[in-house]
């Protein structure tokens, strides 16, 4: 069995269906690229996933578990999936230490000083050790998306999420960010991102998911999905990016 698995899962917003009947499996270590036009559907997938958004049909399940079920502990299913956003998700008025050192201490329990030893550790591995004193303002914004990296991995989780993490970047930044996670899937980190970076999608992902009206409508390998599709919408999609 994979490590997620969607199953016909739809999510609608009053009589706006956003999602359709998406199935999707990622397996352990797998990279998972959405791709779509804005608006097609890909950060209500990873909301469904981290049930930030409950699903109105279908199935949810994440290491054996239905997900989607009521009595599932909530923070519990979270706890285990690590979650980038865009952008501006580091306490600004933290350094960056204790930015990353926040959830395990207050949402798992963890000793202060372990946490601490953890979270430095987590931040020499993303290459800003020597940034942890420092507030989130002085770092560049790929820094920054590092920082929230380092943030979400520090927990250990099974899977990491990641919307667009590098879209509000200056194109500068965008390859330290984008270098960062092709390491991490080389380590054997489980990623579904949404992204409009095709270098990467091509270079990194072991499966690539084209969105289209909150339906996947096209999946595959990277050059299956990027070059030898005749999907009309998905060209059309592909050509704009250029
Ligand atoms: P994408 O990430 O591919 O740009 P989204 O998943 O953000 O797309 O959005 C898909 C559709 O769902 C859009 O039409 C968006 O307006 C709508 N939508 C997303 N979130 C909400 C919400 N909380 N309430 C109403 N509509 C929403
Ligand atoms: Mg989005």
């Amino acid at each position: 069995m994979s490590l997620l698995e969607l199953d016909g899962v739809r999510k609608t917003f009053g009589a706006h269906t956003v999602l359709r009947h998406v199935d999707l499996a990622v397996d352990e270590g797998e990279c998972v690229v959405l791709i779509g036009a804005s608006g097609s559907g890909k950060s209500t997938i990873l909301r469904c996933i981290n049930l930030l958004e409950e699903v109105d049909d279908g199935v949810v399940t994440f290491a054996g578990r239905d997900i989607t079920d009521p009595r599932v502990d909530v923070d519990k299913v979270r706890a285990q999936m690590g979650v980038v956003f865009q952008a501006y998700n580091l306490f600004p008025h933290m350094s960056v230490l204790d930015n990353v050192t926040l959830a395990p201490v207050r949402v798992h329990k963890h000793d202060r000083a372990e946490a601490r030893d953890a979270a430095m550790g987590m931040l020499e591995r993303v290459g800003l050790a020597h940034k942890a004193k420092a507030r989130p303002d002085d770092l560049s914004g790929g820094q920054q998306q590092r920082v929230a990296i380092a943030r979400a991995l520090v927990n250990s989780p099974r899977l990491m999420l990641l919307d667009e993490v590098t879209s509000a970047l200056d194109p500068e930044l965008v390859g330290e960010v984008l270098d960062l996670l092709g390491e991490l899937k080389q380590e054997g980190v489980t990623m579904i991102l949404n992204t409009h970076e095709m270098g990467f999608a091509r270079s990194v992902a072991d499966q690539v998911c084209f969105l289209d009206g909150g339906q996947i409508v096209e999946r595959g390998a990277p050059e299956q999905v990027l070059d030898h599709s005749e999907n009309p919408r998905l060209q059309q999609f592909l050509s704009r990016l250029l």
